[in-house]
C-alpha cells in the first residue's frame, strides 16, 4: 500500500491526539507531517522544506542527520540498546554521568537520569523534600517557585509551575507553592527598580517562611514558556545569597536554557552559581533522544545513605532511566560541542542575531524584543506606546508563526510572543534566511492590509 498525504492525514485525525493543541482547530487546518529532516531544515512527506525555527520545541543544537550523532547510536546499537539501571550500571551511562559532572557549575557532583525535563525536576522536588526529612527537618517540606514558572507537566513539576493557562485547572490536585515575582522589566510597574521590588519580595517571604521552606526553584536567567523573560546580570547570584542565608535549596531548571542554549554552557555560570540540585533535558541528547538528568551535591547524596534498615533510599526511578541509545548519543553530542567549540560560536552567532534583530525593534507592533543567547522572544503589541496586548481570540501570535510555516520556517509562538530559538549550529547565512522570514511573517500579519 502506497503511503500518501491524504492517507497519513486521514489516519492522524483518526488516531492521534497531539499536545498542547487544540484539536478542534488542529483538524480544520492541513496537517503538517515530517517526514525527513536534514542539517537545521524538516521536510514534509509533500517535499516541502521548512527551517527549524524553534529547534523542534527547544531540543536541537547541531540540526537534524548529524553523522556524528547517528553514527553513537548505531554503533551503540550494536551492543545493546537497553539495560535497567537499578541496582546495575552500563558503559554509556558512566561516563556521561562523568561528563556532566565535569561540565556543570562546582559542586553537582552526582547524576540522577531520567526520561524528560518533568521528571528532572520532579527528581528535584522529592530529593529536596526527602533531605529534609534525613537532616532532621521534616517542616521544611514547602516550595518556591516563580510567578509565570513553567517546569514541565507532571503534577509535582505542575505543583511548582505558576502560568495559570496551563496549570489553574488541576489547582486542587496539586501541592501549594509559594510564588515569587520574576523581575520582567518590560512589563514591570516599578520600572527600573524591577529587580529590587522582586528581590524585595522574595527576601519577605524567607523572612516569614523558610522555617517551613525546602528549596526555590528557578528558571536561571531566561524564563522560557512564560514568555523568553530575561533576569538582570547578577539575579541569579542574588538568589543564590538568599538561598544561603535562609538556608534552602536552590533548584535551577536547566531544561531549556542548559547546553548552551543562552550562550554559556549553563545558565547560572552567566553569574558563576552552583544550585544546590540542576535539572537538565532537552539539549542534552542535541534534540535526538528523551533523556534527562538531576545534579546534586555530595551534602544532598549524603544525606540519603544509611543502614539499609533504615530507609533512606531514594526511591524513585523509571523503567528508561540511563538508557544507554540516550547515554551514547549525549556523549557524542557533548563531543560535537566541544569539538565545534560551540557554546562560544553560538554567542558570537547571538550577536549577529542581536544586530539584526535591531532593525525589527523598530516595526509598528514590535514591543519588546528579549534575547539571550539563541534564545530570541519577539513580543507583539497592539500599541506600542501603552503596550497593550493584543487581544488572546486574536491569535496574532499563531497567525505569525503559520505565515511563517507558508515563507518556509517552523515556529510556535507563546501567546503574543513570537519565539525564535534555532538549532545551535545555524550558520550566520541560515540565521540570516530565517530571520528575514521572522521579520516578513510579522510584517505580513500585524501591518498587512
Ligand atoms: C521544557 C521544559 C521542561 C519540561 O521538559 P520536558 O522534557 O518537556 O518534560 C521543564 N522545565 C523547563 C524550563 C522547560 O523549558
Amino acid at each position: 500500500m502506497e503511503i500518501t498525504y491524504e492517507m497519513l492525514a486521514a489516519k492522524n485525525k483518526q488516531f492521534l491526539w497531539h499536545p498542547f493543541t487544540q484539536m478542534k482547530d488542529y483538524l480544520a487546518d492541513d496537517p503538517l507531517i515530517i517526514e525527513s529532516g536534514q542539517g537545521r531544515k524538516l521536510r514534509d512527506v509533500n517535499g516541502n522544506e521548512y527551517w527549524d525555527g524553534v529547534s523542534s520545541i527547544w531540543l536541537n543544537v547541531h540540526g537534524h542527520r548529524v553523522p556524528e550523532l547517528d553514527k553513537a547510536i548505531q554503533e551503540q546499537l550494536g551492543k545493546i540498546a537497553h539495560s535497567t539501571l537499578l541496582g546495575m550500571a552500563n558503559v554509556p551511562a558512566i561516563l556521561l554521568a562523568e561528563q556532566l559532572v565535569e561540565l556543570t557549575p562546582p559542586g553537582l557532583n552526582k547524576v540522577f537520569y531520567s526520561d524528560s525535563g518533568a521528571e528532572a525536576v520532579e527528581i528535584a522536588v522529592k530529593m529536596a523534600f526527602q533531605y529534609w526529612q534525613h537532616k532532621g527537618r521534616p517542616e521544611k517540606k514547602g516550595f518556591i517557585t516563580m510567578k509565570e514558572a513553567y517546569h514541565g507537566d507532571t503534577i509535582g513539576a505542575v505543583s511548582v509551575g505558576a502560568i495559570d493557562l496551563f496549570h489553574k485547572a488541576y489547582s486542587s490536585l496539586l501541592f501549594p507553592a509559594y510564588r515569587i515575582p520574576y523581575p520582567f522589566a518590560y512589563r514591570s510597574p516599578h520600572g527600573d527598580r524591577c529587580a529590587e521590588f522582586c528581590l524585595q519580595e522574595t527576601e519577605a517571604l524567607l523572612q516569614e517562611k523558610a522555617d517551613e521552606i525546602a528549596a526555590m526553584i528557578v528558571e536561571p536567567v531566561v524564563q522560557g514558556a512564560s514568555g523568553i523573560i530575561i533576569m538582570p546580570n547578577g539575579y541569579m547570584r542574588q538568589l543564590r545569597e538568599l538561598c544561603d542565608r535562609y538556608n534552602v535549596l536552590l533548584i535551577a531548571d536547566e531544561v531549556a536554557v542548559g547546553f548552551g542554549r543562552t550562550g554559556k554552557m549553563f545558565a547560572c555560570e552567566h553569574d558563576g552559581i552552583t544550585p544546590d540540585i540542576m535539572a537538565v533535558a532537552k539539549g542534552i541528547t542535541g534534540g535526538y533522544l528523551p533523556l534527562a538528568a538531576t545534579l546534586t551535591t555530595d551534602e544532598v547524596y549524603e544525606a540519603f545513605l544509611g543502614d539499609y534498615e533504615e530507609k533512606k533510599t531514594f526511591f524513585h526511578g523509571h523503567s528508561y532511566t540511563g538508557n544507554q541509545l540516550g547515554c551514547s548519543v549525549a556523549l557524542a553530542n557533548l563531543k560535537l560541542i566541544r569539538d565545534t567549540d560551540l557554546v562560544q560560536e553560538a554567542a558570537r552567532k547571538a550577536e549577529h542575531v542581536s544586530r539584526r534583530l535591531s532593525r525589527l525593534r523598530e516595526r509598528k507592533h514590535v514591543g519588546d524584543i528579549r534575547q539571550k543567547g539563541l534564545m530570541v522572544g519577539v513580543e507583539l503589541v497592539a500599541d506600542k506606546e501603552t503596550k497593550e496586548e493584543f487581544p488572546w481570540e486574536d491569535r496574532v501570535g499563531i497567525r505569525v508563526c503559520r505565515r511563517c510555516r507558508e515563507l518556509g520556517m517552523l515556529l510556535r509562538p507563546l501567546g503574543n510572543v513570537i519565539v525564535f530559538m534555532p538549532p545551535l549550529a545555524s550558520t550566520e547565512a541560515e540565521l540570516d534566511e530565517m530571520l528575514t522570514v521572522l521579520e516578513q511573517a510579522i510584517v505580513d500579519v500585524t501591518e498587512g492590509a
